[in-house]
């Protein structure tokens, strides 16, 4: 039998130049959608898989992973293979089938536009009417139109999460469900009681903003409160605050560069995003993706990010944030094993571009960054602290939604979703169904389809956001321009790679195991 190292060496040669054309063929279909595009995508990613779903290669790494004599780096990239083969040990046909129908509804949320009037409108246009008309039935013909892909892509969604079950079932696995948290180094238990952690520690203090924030808005569209209905929101998914409940810092951003500020933030803190931004797709376009994301092509340099840049703060704070997952790409130690490269897991990254995607709101990034005076700053600093905190929990309410419908659609695809998803999004983001509706609002949410049980791992990233930047503090002496800041960042969190498991790489970095405790201070402050 050949040692263990020819094995990772093998699997290593064999895995790179798939996951690298997966990495190209994903980029072009994002950016120029075509058939073309699209029947290059499935190619690439049915050649990834199909390696992934080599039984005779998962059979070796299961053999190997017993011998407790290892040295640390083989062990965790055995741990890595492991994880990523197990979930494609199934038979060709379904695996096929879940690629066609991946590239299906990924190209039809990328192609499809809703309609206000009979006119298309994209999703930048829809939200526009959002933030600020105040006629109401438009508003409802804005959000419908943003509704409006769920029954087209909605069967689809259901048949991906039977196929996915099969799958994991055929594995051993309860649902997908299960199966997706086993092979992200997940404990679903410790999952739901931070959930259950957040859900206690919002429910007050959301419940009172909500409060207000209704109040504020009725008054605005001249309605009664229980009148108050989704469309009355900005946010067709009220993932974040409406401007009314916050403060609206879209006119600061009004002439703004968004790129300029990008690079001289991450100039402050001494991390080069240059190479990053010449090779980046910033702007929208018909046939683009409508979304925003950052993508390491080739775990050697070749970072990508995607963007449908606009002056306002949403964008700048996406930029800030999908450039926080770049850095991180890009300063990894690339001395180490490939297998090894690129972040400790999704929930660190996220953190880190949660945490960057957080500085529009600080007075300090205003000041000395986006160059606004110390007045207005100082005007606003407190309404920044209250959109701050409201952001948070805005997004802690709507994490607790998807988690909770995702972990649902797995245990039954076939349930009243409908139904389900609205009993959701009035018991946690306390907003009320539009009288009657019966539509697949929730297969309009992409995730759903596209990056299954994925955004626990947003939850955990505003944990460990708030905890990696405490401890930023504490040991640069600041966050925005401090280059200390920027090396710590590089030294404890990047450089690493994915060398260790996500838990003992945040408490390296931190000091502490990821806890709920410095999230909560921010909700308290
Ligand atoms: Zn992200």
């Amino acid at each position: 039998m050949r040692t263990v190292e020819d094995l990772l060496a093998d699997v290593e040669r064999r895995l790179r130049p798939l996951e690298v054309e997966v990495g190209e063929a994903w980029w072009e279909s994002n950016t120029r959608s075509s058939d073309a595009a699209e029947a290059r995508r499935t190619r690439a990613e049915l050649a990834l898989r199909e390696l992934l779903a080599d039984p005779d290669v998962f059979a070796e790494i299961r053999a190997r992973r017993a011998d407790t004599s290892l040295d640390a780096s083989v062990t965790r990239r055995l741990d890595l293979l492991h994880d990523a083969f197990i979930a494609h040990q199934v038979p060709a046909d379904v695996r096929r089938e879940l690629v066609a129908l991946e590239t299906k509804v990924e190209s039809t949320f990328n192609n499809f536009r809703g309609t206000i009037d009979g006119r298309r409108v994209d999703d930048n246009e829809i939200l526009e009417v959002l933030r600020t008309s105040d006629d109401g039935p438009e508003r409802r013909k804005a959000w419908e139109a943003a509704k409006s892909i769920g029954p087209e892509v909605a069967d689809d969604v259901r048949a991906l999460a039977r196929l996915r079950n099969q799958a994991a079932r055929d594995l051993g696995y309860r649902d997908h469900f299960a199966l997706a948290l086993a092979t992200s180094e997940l404990d679903e238990a410790r999952l739901f009681a931070t959930l259950d952690e957040v859900a206690d520690a919002t429910a007050a203090p959301f419940a009172a903003w909500k409060a207000e924030l209704d109040t504020t808005v009725a008054r605005r569209f001249d309605v009664a409160v229980t009148d108050l209905r989704p469309w009355h929101l900005d946010d067709p998914f009220f993932q974040a605050p409406p401007a009314a409940g916050a403060v609206s810092l879209d006119h600061l951003f009004d002439d703004a560069d968004l790129e300029a500020l990008t690079l001289r933030t991450y100039d402050g803190l001494g991390l080069d995003v240059r190479p990053v931004l010449t090779h980046s797709d910033l702007y929208a376009r018909d046939g683009k993706s409508q979304h925003a994301f950052c993508i390491d092509v080739d775990r050697d340099g070749d970072v990508r990010v995607l963007c449908n840049v606009e002056p306002s703060e949403r964008w700048m704070d996406t930029m800030l944030h999908e450039f926080g997952h770049a850095v991180y790409d890009r300063e990894c130690d690339r001395a180490l094993p490939w297998l090894l490269r690129g972040p400790a897991h999704a929930l660190t990254t996220e953190g880190v571009a949660m945490l960057m995607g957080r500085l529009p709101r600080r007075p300090e990034w205003l000041t000395r960054v986006a160059t606004i005076d110390d007045g207005e700053v100082d005007a606003l600093r407190d309404q920044l602290a209250d959109a701050q905190r409201a952001a948070l929990l805005v997004f802690a309410r709507w994490v607790l939604v998807m988690t909770n419908f995702e972990r649902a659609l797995y245990a039954d695809p076939d349930a009243d979703l409908d139904v389900l998803w609205w009993d959701l999004v009035e018991r946690y983001q306390l907003v009320r169904r539009p009288e009657g509706r019966r539509a697949p609002d929730w297969a309009a949410k992409i995730h759903l389809a596209v990056v299954p049980v994925y955004y626990q791992n947003y939850l955990y990233g505003e944990l460990f956001a708030s905890q990696l930047e405490t401890a930023i503090t504490r040991r640069a002496g600041g966050f925005v321009d401090h280059r200390e800041a920027g090396r710590f960042l590089a030294d404890a969190v990047f450089a690493p790679g994915a060398a260790h498991r996500w838990d003992r790489l945040i408490e390296r970095a931190t000091g502490e195991p990821l806890t709920a405790a410095h999230l909560a201070a921010d909700l308290a402050a």
